[in-house]
């Protein structure tokens, strides 16, 4: 039977490009394809004829020879420029890649392990002056009992009957033959006839290990400190993915940080608020005194410059920003009541004493229109 011209069963020019011969190839595979015309033998037919005009035109030197010589120039039967069986699952790898969804070709062999994530709780003062901080972390340890061979103690891993060894079998589906992880030893190209009791054969049992964390000063809630190495451990050699420990600073009972500044509320008694006086407030070094002007409103702030955090990122030391909050007096005995008696009397009328009153009452008073 004499063969059609690879253009013709292209459907493509001569001078077509390489994007143009792969587009047409695709265009008919798709129709043509085995699994889509489930015993079809014309469609079966066609596919081949298809594939195998692709395979000549899409590669430039047997392109070359077939454009020179027709097909004796390509004919593997003619002993021309030739092509044997094994291009089959890279023509599909490069055409179908998008279409079946990724590579599809199935690699065995070194994996690396997946990265993990471990999340570390600190107080606020941690987080700010760093610490170094022992986790247990999950780990994959080898197992004892068999050495991490995986078969019984005084029995050996033999070599996989199904794979000879190797790891990969070859699938023929259909017109397909497709290279795929041996299903028997998933790629190990060995077989436990006789697996472990501790492990059942994986060779590495679940255990756990200790690790040092060294956290820098400054931290925050969401930075992460990579471990490199101490993720999962990789299969048949593969690298081992990192760890990260992830960042949780506790909320604190006094202070609340909000990047490299810290806020606290400070109350203070009316007497302080009213006359000035000195005050002691909290910060993560100890106790400092805090000067309060006469007269101190509830809501004002002040600024302790550098009681605040370093951040970890760098820039300079942020401050601490107190409130302070007047704090109402309660539980008065008979005495104090008359010294506030006293007070409420003397300063009855004379708005002078209550800026913040008085502007209230005449925004009131704008408020309502009634100008009293
Ligand atoms: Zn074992
Ligand atoms: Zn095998």
């Amino acid at each position: 039977m004499s063969k059609r011209d690879y253009y013709e069963v292209l459907g493509v020019e001569r001078g077509a490009s390489e994007a143009e011969v792969k587009k047409a190839y695709r265009r008919l595979a798709m129709k043509y394809h085995p699994d889509r015309n489930p015993d079809d033998k014309s469609a079966e037919d066609k596919f081949k004829e298809a594939t195998e005009a692709y395979e000549v035109l899409s590669d430039a030197q047997k392109r070359q020879a077939y454009d020179q010589y027709g097909h004796a120039g390509v004919d593997p039967q003619m002993g021309g420029g030739g092509y044997g069986g094994a291009g089959f699952s890279d023509i599909f790898g490069d055409v179908f890649s998008d279409f079946f969804g990724g590579g599809g070709r199935q690699r065995g062999g070194p994996q690396r392990g997946s990265d993990l994530r471990y999340t570390m709780e600190l107080s606020l003062e941690d987080a700010v002056r760093g610490k170094t901080v022992e986790i247990r972390v999950p780990a994959l340890a080898e197992c004892k009992s068999c050495e991490g061979s995986g078969a019984k103690k005084g029995t050996r891993p033999v070599t996989c009957t199904t794979c000879n060894g190797v790891g990969q079998v070859r699938m023929q589906q259909g017109f397909f033959a497709v290279q795929q992880t041996c299903p028997r030893c998933h790629g190990s190209g060995q077989m436990i006839t006789d697996p472990c009791g501790s492990c059942q054969g994986q060779g590495r049992v679940e255990d756990s290990k200790t690790l040092s964390v060294k956290v820098p000063a400054g931290v925050d809630t969401g930075d992460r400190i990579r471990l490199t190495g101490e993720g999962e451990a990789g299969t048949q050699g593969g690298p081992a993915g990192d760890l990260y420990v992830v960042v949780n600073v506790k909320a604190h009972d006094i202070f609340e940080r909000d990047g490299r500044n810290l806020h606290c509320e400070v109350p203070i008694s009316i007497v302080d608020a009213t006359l000035g006086g000195e005050l002691e407030v909290p910060t993560l070094d100890g106790r400092v005194k805090l000067k309060i002007p006469e007269g101190t409103q509830t809501g004002k702030l002040f600024r302790l410059r550098g009681k605040g955090v370093t951040p970890v990122r760098g820039g300079g030391v942020g401050d601490l920003i107190c409130r302070v909050v007047v704090e109402t007096p309660v539980k008065l005995n008979k005495r104090q009541r008359e010294l506030l008696e006293e007070l409420r009397e003397s300063l009855h009328g004379d708005q002078a004493h209550s800026p913040r009153a008085s502007g209230w009452f005449d925004g009131m008073k704008r408020f309502f229109g009634d100008g009293k």
